[in-house]
C-alpha cells in the first residue's frame, strides 16, 4: 500500500487507505484567492459541519469598481427558469442530464438565506464588483457559527503544497493567472500553458460610461445607432445597460485589431482615444449623439476604457486527478485533492464569467458536502461537471461571436454572405 510523505515534516504520515477513513470533522479546506468565487465558496462551506475553512488573499482591499451583473440562472428555482437565456437554454438541455439539473436546483434551495438574498439582488441589476466582494466578505465575518480562518499573503505554489496535510482539500480561486493550474499536470514543472487550452475570439475595447437619463438598448438600437459606423461599432452587450433610478450605466465592446491592441495602454479614457484613435472615438461619439437625440441627456464624466483580448480558455485538468493516476505517491496532490474554481478553471468573454464561476463553486460545495463520496469519484465528477460547463460556455460564446461578426457587416450583403455558412 502506498504511503505518503508529509512535505512539511518529511515524515511518512498516513496511507492512502487511512486518508479515506480520516474523520470528516477534521477536514481542512484551503481556498486560495478571495475574489468573488473564492468568497462565495467560503460562504457556502462555512456553515457545513466538520469543515474548517481557510481563506488566503493577497489584496488588502477590494478596489475593482467595474459594474457587473450576475446571470438569473444562479437563483433559478425550476428547470424552465434555469434555461431562460435564449442562447443558452437549448445548450443546457443538450449538455446536462435531467438529474444533474435537478441536483443543481436542489443545492440552490439549500443555500443559506443570507447568501441567497445577496445573489438574488445581484441578478436584478448592475453592481460594482467590489460591492459583491465586500458583501460576501462581510457576511462571512458576521456569521457567528464558525469562523473562516483568513490569511493575508501572496501564496506560492510551493507554500500551497507545503501547508497541506493528507486529506486536506485545496481550492485554487486565484483567477485567470491561476496559481496552480499548470501544476496539475505531473511532469510539466508548472510550465505556463501546460494545462490550458486557449481560444482567442477577438481583441476588444470594453467601454463604460454613465448617462444622465434612462437609456435601454436592444438589437434595433444597436443597429440604428451604429448605422453611420462602418467600423468600430459600439455594441452594448445584452443587458449591459442599467438605469438605477437616476443614472444609466452603459457597458459595451468595440472590436479592434491585434495591432491596435498592441498600440494601446491597458486602461485609458475618452480623451486618450480621441487623440490616438480618432476613428474609434468618432464612432463612439456618433453612437452617443443618437442616444442624446432620443433621450435628451448628457454623458456624466468621461468614457472608461479597457483593452482586452477576449479569450475562451479552460484548464484541461480542473483537478489533481492526473497526480493520482500517475501514482506519484509522495506528491502532496495525491493525498490532498486540488480543485480549480472560477477564472482559474474556465475563462469566458462577454460578461458571463462570474456567473460561471459561481455555478462551479456551488457544484463543488455540494460535492464537498457529501461526505460519503470517494475521492476518486469526487475528482471525476468535478472534472465532468467543469467539462460540461465548458461545452456550454463555449457554445454560447461562439454563438455570440458569430452574431457579432454578422452584425459588423450587416449593411454589406456580400461581406455578410462571406460570413455565413448556410447548410
Ligand atoms: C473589464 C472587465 C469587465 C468584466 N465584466 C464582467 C461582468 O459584467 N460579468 C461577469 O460575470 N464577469 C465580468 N468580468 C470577469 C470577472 O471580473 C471575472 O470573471 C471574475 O472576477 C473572476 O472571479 P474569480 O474569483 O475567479 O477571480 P478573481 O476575481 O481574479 O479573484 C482572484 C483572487 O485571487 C487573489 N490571488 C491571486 N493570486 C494569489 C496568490 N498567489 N495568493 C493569494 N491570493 C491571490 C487575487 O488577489 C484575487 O482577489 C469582467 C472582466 C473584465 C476584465
Amino acid at each position: 500500500m502506498a504511503s505518503i510523505k508529509n512535505p512539511r515534516t518529511q515524515k511518512t504520515d498516513v496511507s492512502i487507505a487511512a486518508i479515506k477513513t480520516l474523520p470528516a470533522r477534521d477536514r481542512r479546506v484551503h481556498i486560495i484567492g478571495a475574489g468573488p468565487v473564492g468568497l462565495l465558496l467560503a460562504a457556502l462551506l462555512q456553515p457545513m459541519e466538520g469543515l474548517s475553512v481557510h481563506l488566503y488573499e493577497k489584496r488588502r482591499e477590494y478596489t475593482r469598481t467595474r459594474m457587473v451583473q450576475l446571470a438569473s440562472y444562479l437563483v433559478a428555482d425550476s428547470v424552465e427558469s434555469y434555461r431562460a437565456d435564449h442562447i443558452d437554454g437549448d445548450n443546457v438541455v443538450a449538455v446536462f442530464d435531467p438529474p444533474e439539473l435537478d441536483e443543481g436546483l436542489a443545492f440552490r434551495q439549500a443555500i443559506p438565506s443570507d447568501l441567497m438574498a445577496l445573489l438574488q439582488q445581484w441578478t436584478l441589476g448592475f453592481c460594482p464588483l467590489n460591492v459583491i466582494e465586500r458583501s460576501i466578505s462581510d457576511l462571512i465575518d458576521a456569521r457567528k457559527s464558525s469562523a473562516v480562518q483568513r490569511t493575508a499573503a501572496v501564496m506560492t505554489p510551493e507554500e500551497a503544497m507545503t501547508m497541506l496535510t493528507p486529506g486536506d482539500i485545496l481550492i485554487d480561486c486565484t483567477g485567470s493567472r491561476s496559481l496552480l493550474r499548470d501544476h496539475l499536470v505531473p511532469g510539466s514543472g508548472g510550465v505556463g500553458g501546460a494545462n490550458t487550452l486557449t481560444i482567442r475570439l477577438e481583441y476588444a475595447l470594453v467601454i463604460a460610461f454613465l448617462y444622465g437619463q434612462k437609456y435601454d438598448c436592444n438589437e434595433y438600437c444597436k443597429y440604428s445607432k451604429n448605422i453611420e459606423n462602418p467600423h468600430y461599432k459600439f455594441i452594448p452587450m445584452v443587458h449591459r445597460t442599467h438605469y438605477d433610478g437616476s443614472v444609466s450605466h452603459v457597458t459595451g465592446i468595440v472590436n479592434i485589431t491585434a495591432e491596435e491592441y498592441e498600440a494601446m495602454p491597458s486602461r485609458f479614457d475618452g480623451q486618450w482615444l480621441r487623440s490616438n484613435f480618432p476613428g474609434a472615438a468618432q464612432s463612439m461619439d456618433r453612437f452617443i449623439d443618437k442616444i442624446k437625440e432620443e433621450t435628451h441627456g448628457e454623458i456624466l464624466g468621461d468614457l472608461e476604457i479597457v483593452r482586452i483580448p477576449l479569450d475562451l480558455y479552460r484548464a484541461r485538468n480542473a483537478t489533481s486527478r492526473q497526480w493520482r493516476i500517475a501514482e506519484h505517491g509522495d506528491h502532496p496532490f495525491v493525498s490532498s485533492p486540488v480543485f480549480l474554481a472560477g477564472d482559474s478553471a474556465i475563462g469566458s468573454p462577454y460578461f458571463q464569467s462570474i456567473s460561471l464561476g459561481f455555478e462551479c463553486a456551488m457544484f463543488l460545495a455540494g460535492l464537498i458536502a457529501q461526505r460519503d463520496v470517494p475521492l476518486k469519484d469526487m475528482l471525476d465528477r468535478y472534472e465532468l461537471y467543469t467539462y460540461k460547463q465548458w461545452l456550454r460556455v463555449y457554445m454560447r460564446s461562439k454563438m455570440i461571436k458569430h452574431n457579432k461578426d454578422l452584425f459588423e457587416f450587416i449593411d454589406d450583403p456580400l461581406a455578410l454572405l462571406d460570413k455565413l455558412h448556410i447548410y
